[in-house]
């Protein structure tokens, strides 16, 4: 069988699997829309991946689509989706196309995070939205540089910030800002010189001494270009400070907006195993009577691939559900957010890694697409939360009651 014609048998087994944790007419609704985007994303994963460029061509249907407005509060234009709608669409985005789907997720998750915390000047959030409805601006944090690597481990930024006469100067390189090409904003954490505190600054890409250097060569999300942003005395107003880090990092709220990364690496992982069912359900060498399906060990690996979906998005699912639905318990959800994680992109690897053992030497051909999900995946695991961090947040929680 040919790899389009899998790919489309694929697509039909992607509404199978999704069908359980489709809720409501409106997420049915919701989801259609964004399995028609998906299904046309698909078809350009690979040019996407083997050129290394960013996908302009998806985003300018994420516009037309107001997906890019997806968690913006309704009452400045948005849908409002929660946090079990973003994993739902973003899962179901990431088959058709992974890079896309995580390089959105940043930019909807930036937007539900502030909209949830409601940390910023009313007016100036307000402002930012209706640009993303309007004029389908785009946005995302830049908080990583190569001395202090994951940002999550609480390095302080090289990235520095003088306030001259009423203005801010901002000065330093960024790595790993996906979708750099393509912002509109970007929110810049820096060291501020007078305070040492570390702050977020929203700037501007239109403005003077803000450019990309295109260094983003990676085996994996090709498409992110999580490019470096580079910032050379970059001028800002008073008020582009929008964020002052809290000193006690044990008191940062849980970050759920962050449960797109995990949703994002199971709909690699659901794309790999929907290829590799329908290739065995086809695929039949001369030495059997019927397709590999019929052979136990092809079964066995099946098996396990659906026991890992099942384990892991029951987890992401339920965890997201929770936040939604109990708001009064969001403050000590910190460990099953960053468990559903690490769930999530573990169990995301092995799936991918079963369906190569499945589908044989073919998985490494550079026109088929597993061996893209093989490299794609493993990006997970370098996005927060970290497993070592996860598993240490659980056992500090177990501890924190046991008086010695
Ligand atoms: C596809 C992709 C897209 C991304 N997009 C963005 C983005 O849009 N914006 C952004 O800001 N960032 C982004 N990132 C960066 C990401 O969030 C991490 O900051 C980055 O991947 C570096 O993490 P790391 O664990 O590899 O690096 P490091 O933190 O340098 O870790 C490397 C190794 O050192 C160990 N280590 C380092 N410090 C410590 C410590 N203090 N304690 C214990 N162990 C330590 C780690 O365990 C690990 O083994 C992206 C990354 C990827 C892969």
């Amino acid at each position: 069988m040919s790899i389009l014609a899998n790919e489309r048998k694929q697509i039909n087994l992607s509404e199978e699997l999704s069908r359980p944790f489709i809720q409501n007419e409106r997420q049915e609704s919701l989801f259609r829309e964004v399995a028609v985007l998906a299904d046309r994303f698909q078809t350009r994963a690979a040019a996407i991946d083997e050129e290394g460029r960013f996908p302009f061509e998806n985003f300018q249907e994420l516009k037309k689509s107001a997906y890019v407005s997806l968690t913006v509060p309704k009452q400045f234009g948005g849908k409002e989706i929660s946090l079990y709608e973003f994993v739902l669409l973003q899962e179901r985005l990431a088959q058709g196309d992974a890079s896309t789907a995580l390089s959105i997720g940043w930019h909807l998750g930036v937007i539900y995070d502030l909209r949830e915390r409601k940390i910023w000047d009313h007016v100036l959030f307000e402002r930012i939205c209706r640009e993303i409805v309007e004029n389908k601006v785009l946005i995302n944090r830049a908080a990583t540089e190569i001395a202090t690597g994951s940002p999550t481990r609480g390095g302080k930024p090289q990235t520095i910030a003088i306030k001259e006469n009423g203005k801010w100067r901002i000065t330093g390189r960024k790595s790993f800002t996906t979708m750099a090409v393509a912002l509109d904003y970007s929110l810049v954490t820096a060291t501020i010189e007078e305070s040492g505190e570390v702050g977020t600054f929203l700037i501007d890409h239109r403005l003077k001494g803000v450019r990309v250097e295109e260094n983003w060569d990676m085996l994996g999300m090709r498409g992110t270009r999580s490019d470096d942003l580079v910032l050379n005395q970059v001028e800002l107003p008073e008020d582009a400070l929008v964020e002052l880090e809290q000193l006690d990092s044990s008191n940062h709220p849980p970050r759920a907006w962050l449960l797109h990364v995990p949703a994002c690496f199971l709909g690699v992982a659901i794309a790999a195993r929907n290829y590799a069912v329908s290739f065995a359900a086809h695929y039949q060498p001369n030495s059997l009577p019927v397709p590999i399906k019929d052979v136990p060990e092809v079964q066995r690996k099946i098996g396990e691939m659906d026991l890992e979906l099942l384990k892991a998005r029951h987890v992401l699912y339920s965890v997201a559900q929770r936040w939604d639905t109990e708001p009064d318990k969001r403050e000590r959800m910190g460990g099953e957010l960053a468990a559903a994680k690490h769930i999530a992109v573990n169990s995301a690897n092995k799936v991918v890694d079963l369906a190569m053992r499945i589908v044989g030497a073919r998985s490494l051909q550079k026109s088929n697409p597993l061996q893209r999900y093989y490299r794609d995946v493993r990006a997970g695991l370098h996005n927060p939360p970290m497993d070592d961090a996860v598993i240490s947040l659980l056992a500090k929680q177990a501890l924190q009651h046991v008086h010695s």
